[in-house]
């Protein structure tokens, strides 16, 4: 019998993992034994590999006696290697036990640190180390981390016996307490751990490091990790690996140090070397923004007053940089490293692919093909085609920002933490957050930024914090949600209990006032700044910027043109105003692919006109009404044609229940008794006999057509004139009609009979030729599975995927809301099946029908256009299924042509 390997150990002389074991050993895990490959300094340790995480819940959360041997097996070597033992009196070994998913998870899981400490061994670290501070203050941190991460007692029980003891000294920071001092704390922490469980703080080395590796697994299933699953798409059956690795000390004076960096900047992706720092501090103090950390490089540190790393230990520095620079080589993508310093020796804890904002990983990908490292495809395949989306979102108007700061609204300035504009009221804490947004545009303002507050972060439009780094774990999370984050505005006095965020004079009551933070400079001011359309925007769609002045177009131009040499679908939007054609052809789209005609009946008084055609008694009734909307149909179309010159058109025949439109309050209906001749009484007659149980399954789509043929007829008019009209002025118009709600063929042919024969008068009228195609959408299961047949009658397909969901599932597009949510936490749908498409079974009805229609038509044009066209996991199923286009709202067409790019990429 094969024995399973549960644990692998890495550096030392025994590295048994490598970065390509990412699945097994997590993130975290397998970058320590790459890195250890390479010769880099990494403390060596062992990692229990993910595997484990799932056999624990499967065992009713307990370790398999095979995994607990293994361990031991590896803590043995560990010990021997570092030549010290767990739990020595004299000379113990020490550990930190962390979690590593096989996607960096950042601050959403546990971490011990210190593992081994206990009254024995404290004493033992204190004489081998000839720093007894340095030993107490190891234990304190232990037993505050022990205890909130493993025993439920949470760390604000310790802190504020710190922030007394400072108060009742005098010391400003915590590394000002002396060990007498700590040695003091340190006892009462164990008091109170006794007194809140009613046993002893555990003093045995091993049962701590067995309650650390299962409380590193219990925080999995927390609920902030859960929530950051969902967000990130993270299965929930991938489990973490749990890391032991031996101590290395940033905490043992003036001469060590932890960190963390980048190796370019996160935020905007220029190409600095860019971290944070803290001397005589260990790792969690800089992630966790207890302390504001130090910037390592001179070129951070300039006009700031602070010591860079660089100043302060050159010959590290200069070692950490080389590394940085190494790795980045190695994995050829900016790299985010946490380092410590023990007495100038540079140790590496780890590395990994740094989160970066959508700017930021736009730039580091052009310029790693700039550089060489990497080539275009590779840097199509790592932007996130939804990022593209942020380059489109707006920021303040530089203006109204000089206004504000002259009237001495600038309240402060922090770190730019997180790109983009974000304006709301005040929220101080993430349930407040959540529940003010429901009202309205929240900003959540926070003292010290924690991964508790990841639900608030999420309905907040921005988030702002007084302490804290660039790195700090909410940082690297808002740029991950592409979130505005200012960060460590350490001016903003924030009073919890009067619930007011102040900066000298000027005093904001959260819940009421509003605040602006400005997440690319890291501005805040007081009151509601307005946005202002993005660089991109103004250069392509209000044309009020030139190319040449903005690196951000530039580059987005480079990649939208990348794209376009790679992509095999054509991308296409929805679009029915001329205004909104010109958006989307900025952007890039290469013609309509949906052109909705029943909103263009919605403005000024032609409203009066379609409830006159709607209301009318009988089809002569209807025919004088639709005589009125003829003329502004056409003037719509000419207006399209026109901003769509040389590209088609994709126009739909009205869809939606006809009572969508009458007057349902009385003062519209004695309007329209009015207009009619007739009673109120008729009126509120006809409105009630159009009333549907059931709208959505009524009379809508083709079936208006076909009741009242003369609807049709006016549309197609309108069209054919508007493409003959607009041709004398040398526009070439390129209309393609499609049907809605086809489920027989039969309905089809009908409707097409209709349309011919209205063409072949339009055509006899002006002695013209004209002709357009003639398609259909499918949307309707019938229609899918009888594609061949429709495919005889039809030029092309437009796959309407809204209505295609919505009657494949059976679930309301307009009630889903109630429930659709529910589905989607409980897991039973991965996603709401309305905004990313359900491959296996709506999917499945796309693929049937592409294939039955090429069956009978193989030049058949297939497209999609339900708000799927702008979702990039449903446009490349669209390309797997062989669709020639998708189409989209004029805001997602980038994120379209790049996902399209990506499709193709990924076939080969
Ligand atoms: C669809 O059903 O996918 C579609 C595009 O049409 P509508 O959303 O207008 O019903
Ligand atoms: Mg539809």
């Amino acid at each position: 019998m094969t024995m399973t390997k549960y644990v692998y150990s890495f550096g030392g002389n025994r590295n048994e993992g490598s970065a390509s074991m990412r699945n097994t050993l997590g993130g975290k895990g397998c970058n320590l034994a790459e890195m250890a490959g390479l010769n880099i300094p990494v403390p060596p340790g062992f990692t229990v590999i993910t595997d484990v995480c799932t056999l624990y819940y499967q065992e009713g959360k307990k370790l398999s006696s095979e995994v607990v041997a293994q361990v031991k097996e590896a803590l043995i070597w560990l010990e021997g290697v570092r030549g010290k033992k767990l739990g020595d009196a004299a000379n113990p070994l020490l550990v930190s036990v962390r979690s590593g998913a096989r996607v960096s998870m950042p601050g959403m899981m546990d971490t011990v640190l210190n593992l081994g400490l206990n009254d024995q061994t404290v004493e033992g670290l204190a004489k081998a180390s000839n720093n007894p501070r340095f030993a107490w203050d190891s234990y304190r941190r232990f037993i505050m981390m022990y205890s909130d991460v493993v025993l439920d007692v949470h760390k604000d029980n310790f802190e504020h016996r710190i922030e007394a003891l400072k108060a009742k000294t005098g010391k400003q920071s915590d590394t000002e307490i002396t060990a007498d001092e700590w040695k003091v704390l340190c006892g009462e922490f164990k008091a109170i751990v006794r007194e809140k469980l009613g046993h002893d703080f555990p003093q045995d080395p091993m049962e701590q490091l067995f309650g650390g590796i299962a409380a590193v697994f219990n925080s999995w299933e927390t609920e902030r990790a859960i929530i950051y699953r969902r967000m990130n798409r993270i299965p929930d059956d991938w489990g973490t690996a749990v890391n032991v690795q031996s101590m290395v000390f940033g905490n043992m004076g003036d001469d060590c140090g932890t960190g963390v960096a980048f190796t370019r900047d996160p935020g905007t992706g220029e190409p600095y070397f860019y971290g944070e720092y803290l001397i005589n501090a260990q790792g969690e103090d800089v992630v966790a923004g207890i302390r504001t950390p130090q910037p390592i490089t001179n070129f951070q540190a300039n006009g700031t007053g602070l010591q860079s790393l660089e100043d302060a230990m050159p010959e590290t520095f200069k070692e950490l940089l080389e590394t940085a620079t190494r790795l980045e080589q190695h994995f050829k993508d900016m790299q985010d490293i946490e380092f410590t310093i023990e007495q100038r020796k540079l140790y590496m804890l780890q590395t990994r692919n740094g989160k970066r904002t959508a700017m930021a990983g736009i730039r580091v990908a052009l310029d790693m093909v700039k550089e060489g490292m990497i080539d275009e495809a590779t840097a199509l395949q790592r932007i996130n085609a939804d990022d593209l989306v942020q380059l489109l979102a707006p920021i303040f108007d530089p203006k109204e920002k000089k206004a504000f700061e002259k009237a001495g609204k600038l309240m402060t300035k922090g770190l730019n933490a997180g790109p983009g504009a974000a304006t709301g009221r005040i929220a101080l804490s993430a349930e407040e957050a959540q529940e003010m947004a429901q009202s309205g545009p929240v900003v959540l303002v926070r003292l010290e930024t924690s991964p508790e507050d990841l639900a608030g972060m999420v309905a907040a439009e921005g988030i702002l914090t007084a302490r804290g780094g660039m790195t700090s774990h909410a940082a690297v999370v808002a740029r991950g949600m592409g979130k505005p984050c200012v960060c460590g505005a350490s001016t903003l006095e924030i009073d919890l209990a009067k619930a007011t965020v102040t900066v000298g004079e000027v005093c904001l009551k959260a819940g009421e006032d509003f605040i602006s933070i400005d997440g690319s400079t890291g501005e805040v001011f007081a009151g509601q700044l307005s946005a202002h359309p993005a660089e991109v925007n103004q250069v392509l769609v209000n044309k009020i910027m030139k190319a040449e002045e903005s690196e951000t177009y530039q580059r987005f131009a480079t990649i939208m043109s990348w794209a376009n040499k790679v992509r095999s679908m054509k991308v296409r939007t929805n679009a029915d105003s001329p205004h909104d054609a010109d958006v989307a052809r900025a952007f890039g789209a290469e013609g309509i692919g949906l052109c909705r005609t029943e909103h263009m009946f919605f403005e000024g008084d032609r409203i009066l006109a379609f409830r006159e055609m709607i209301l009318s008694k009988d089809a002569a009734g209807r025919k004088t009404a639709l005589a009125k909307i003829l003329p502004m149909q056409r003037s719509d179309f000419e207006g399209i044609f026109e901003a769509m010159n040389g590209l088609p058109v994709n126009i739909r025949l009205i869809d939606p229940p006809l009572h969508e439109f009458v007057p349902h309050d009385e003062k519209g209906q004695e309007e329209m008794a009015k207009v009619l001749g007739v009673s109120l009484e008729e009126v509120k007659h006809r409105v009630e006999k159009l009333h549907e149980f059931n709208p959505m399954m009524g009379h809508r789509g083709c079936r208006l057509g076909i009741t009242y043929p003369e609807i049709i007829r006016m549309q197609m008019r309108a069209i054919c004139e508007a493409a003959i009209n607009v041709a004398k002025k040398g526009i070439v118009a390129l209309p393609e009609v499609m049907v809605p709600l086809i489920g027989h063929v039969k309905e089809l042919t009908y409707t097409k009979g209709e349309m011919l024969d209205e063409l072949a008068l339009i055509n006899k009228e002006n002695g013209t030729d004209f002709s357009c195609p003639i398609g259909t959408m499918i949307e309707i299961p019938r229609a899918a599975l009888t594609a061949d047949q429709i495919a005889l009658e039809a030029d092309y397909f437009s796959f309407g995927t809204n209505d295609l969901t919505q009657m494949g599932f059976g679930f309301s597009r307009d009630d889903s809301g109630s429930f659709l949510p529910e589905y989607v936490s409980k897991k039973i749908l991965e996603d709401d099946p309305f905004q990313s498409l359900d491959q296996q079974g709506i999917g499945e009805l796309v693929r049937i029908a592409a294939e039955k229609g090429r069956a009978t038509k193989p030049e058949l044009k297939l497209g999609v256009c339900g708000e799927h066209g702008g979702d990039p996991r449903s446009v490349k199923f669209f390309h797997k299924v062989g669709l020639s286009y998708v189409s989209c709202s004029p805001y997602r067409v980038p994120v379209a042509i790049l996902a399209a790019a990506q499709a193709t990429l990924e076939d080969k």
